[in-house]
């Protein structure tokens, strides 16, 4: 495990340690003095992890870090330490590509510079098997054009270095909680996405372990039956032998079934920091039509990404791209939000209805497998 050694740097590099790692599995860190007792350790930490004599317990190590997950999301407020400015782009050329819009048009009406507040929400997560992996996942959210930025982790590693700590950062908590469980919505796809690849490797250990216990019973059923066989003339050997069929086939129903609590997996997410950050973006203002029912909407090109950022679906928060129009109100949809009703045909918006004026069964398609 590999992932433990990354996990722990950051989470130490977070709460104010000097870390140093120049092997793999390995870190050494300086820890500041109430750091180091929250974790009941030295000022200087040194940790490896995997085979081998003298290595740290992992599992301990995961209970003893952990505690320094913070129980509540921490908000931390950044601002850019220059002003940027972001040169006009070619807006429809950008709403085109940005948007894929599928049952209407748009007509850009300005675009100019302004700033947009994006929130990066991070969130721990755990997948445990039989091994055990744990990382970050960073979901950003532009709260001022109500999009999901694609490439969180790209955008936060492109702003990072020319952000400074804003000590009066706007935050307002309606606005966080608002945003919180959308963010929390993004997030789950791309862990059931890591969870997948441990899911996978953990199935081939099942299928192995499962063939070798399974081979080991059959033989020793096998032995069992030639010894009855064999004691054919005497019948209460042979009733003890068979009682002992009945034991041994209790015995690997309840070993298989152990293996797979083994390998099962379980997925924890916690989430934590959130971090506040103006950024400058060019706005685009455009009317978006559908049929006779039009809305202005302000999207918003992002440079450090080089990309229109694309809404999120006004049904189901998941990213509208390809995006789709509703009739009536013109809400922003994803696919499955504006697919016809699975019972009479007819297209309904789940924004405007939850079901369809049909009343049938299954009237609302299921939400897309995100
Ligand atoms: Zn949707
Ligand atoms: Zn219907
Ligand atoms: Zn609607």
């Amino acid at each position: 495990m590999t992932g433990i050694v990354d996990w722990a740097r950051d989470l130490l590099v977070s709460r104010g340690a000097l870390v140093e790692g120049e092997e793999t599995g390995a870190l050494r860190a300086m820890l500041p003095a109430e750091l180091a007792t929250e974790l009941d350790s030295g000022e200087w930490l040194s940790l490896r992890f995997g085979a081998g004599a003298g290595s740290d317990d992992e599992n301990e190590w995961l209970d003893r870090l952990g505690r320094l997950l913070p129980t509540d999301a921490r908000v931390v407020g950044a601002r850019l330490r220059h002003p940027v400015l972001v040169p006009p782009v070619d807006a429809a050329g950008a709403l085109d590509r940005g948007l894929a819009l599928q049952n209407g048009i748009h007509r850009v009406l300005e675009d100019c510079q302004q700033t947009a507040r994006y929130y990066f929400f991070g969130f721990h997560y755990t997948i445990e098997s039989d091994e055990t992996s744990l990382g970050v996942v960073t979901v950003c959210l532009n709260a001022s054009a109500r999009t999901i930025v694609p490439q969180a982790e790209f955008l936060s590693n492109a702003v990072k270095d020319d952000l400074e700590e804003d000590p009066q950062p706007a935050v307002s908590r309606d606005e966080l909680a608002q945003l919180f469980p959308i963010a929390l919505r993004g997030v789950q796809p791309e862990i059931r996405r890591l969870a997948g690849a441990i899911e996978q490797s953990a199935n081939r250990r099942l299928a192995r372990d499962t063939e070798r216990i399974d081979s080991y019973y059959k033989d020793l059923l096998r032995q069992i039956e030639k010894r009855i066989a064999r004691r054919a003339a005497d019948p209460d050997a042979a009733g003890r032998e068979r009682s002992r069929i009945a034991a041994t086939q209790l015995d690997r129903a309840a070993k298989l079934q152990d293996l797979a609590r083994k390998y099962s997996l379980k997925i924890r997410i916690q989430p934590g920091d959130v971090l506040v950050v103006p950024l400058p973006v060019r706005e685009i203002s455009a009317r978006l039509i559908r049929k006779k029912a039009e809305r202005v909407a302000k999207l918003h090109w992002n440079p450090k990404l080089g990309a229109l950022e694309s809404p999120w679906c006004e049904s189901c928060s998941g990213p509208a791209h390809p995006l789709f129009l509703c009739d009536d109100r013109v809400h922003f949809l994803c696919k499955s939000c504006a697919a016809p009703c699975v019972n009479c045909g007819k297209h309904f918006c789940r924004a405007c209805q939850p079901r369809c004026k049909c009343g049938g069964a299954g009237a609302a398609a299921a939400h897309p497998p995100r």
